[in-house]
């Protein structure tokens, strides 16, 4: 049976710009892979005259092409855009997406990272999205008694073995993605509304070779990993 991954991100193309070299790679090996979408991207535009409906529903069908791709599932949750709070709630939504999923790898957001290339501060909603998926990841998506709701609902437990986060500023994984570069690009274009062809080439290109430097990678994607131990202590304890 192939291996079940799973992506927490904020946004519609958050995963693509953030992982795709990986999850075009990932894909490849015969992962299978589910894209968890947070938030339906509704501010996504700078007309004032546009119709929310409307830019939700571009969104998605950019994200379906996308998600084409990869041979991926999409799931929408449906948050607003901009305004996204690691709340308990959020927290049960990303529980059930897990346990109906029931991935080995989930790659979300880094919830400690504030700011990129000493050129942007990182959307709020990319930290909310990556602190909901790390409390959810521990310990309520394995613990039976926490959201016993979804228990009701047929969602047994569930343990997931790896987190990769991405971007982050303290990486210790690195997935070289100079084969798919191109392939990258385009899978981020398909968010054609939010990307333009040319811009996207040079700064995803600049993005990949700097992440790559560290590792003498001519393109990468970075991750903060944690192969999560059945149990702590005695993984400390080095048994
Ligand atoms: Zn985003």
């Amino acid at each position: 049976m192939n291996k079940r991954l799973l992506t927490v991100f904020a946004h519609p193309d958050d995963a693509e710009t953030a992982a795709g070299g990986s999850l075009l790679t990932w894909a490849a090996e015969g992962w299978e892979l589910t894209l968890c979408v947070i938030t339906d991207g509704d501010k996504g535009t700078n007309d004032p005259d546009d119709d929310p409906a409307a830019v939700v529903g571009r969104r998605r069908l950019e994200q379906s092409g996308a998600a084409a791709r990869l041979g991926a599932s999409v799931v929408y949750l449906g948050y607003e855009d901009g305004s996204l709070q690691p709340t308990l709630e959020l927290r049960r939504d990303l529980v059930r997406v897990m346990r109906r999923v029931r991935p080995q790898r989930v790659v979300a957001n880094d919830p400690t990272v504030w700011f990129r290339h000493g050129l942007y501060i990182n959307h709020p909603d990319h930290r909310a999205a990556g602190q909901a998926l790390v409390e959810a990841v521990y310990p309520a998506v394995k613990k039976v008694g926490i959201f016993p709701e979804l228990l009701a609902e047929g969602l047994q437990p569930h343990v997931v073995e790896e987190v990769w986060l991405t971007p982050t500023d303290e990486p210790d994984t690195w997935i070289d993605i100079a084969p798919v570069l191109d392939a990258k690009i385009s899978l981020i274009c398909e968010h054609a509304s939010q990307f333009s062809a040319d811009s996207t080439r040079k700064a995803f290109t600049r993005i990949a070779a700097a992440a790559g430097k560290a590792r003498g990678l001519a393109a990468a994607e970075a991750y903060r990993t944690l192969r999560l131990a059945a149990n702590t202590v005695r993984a400390l304890a080095g048994e």
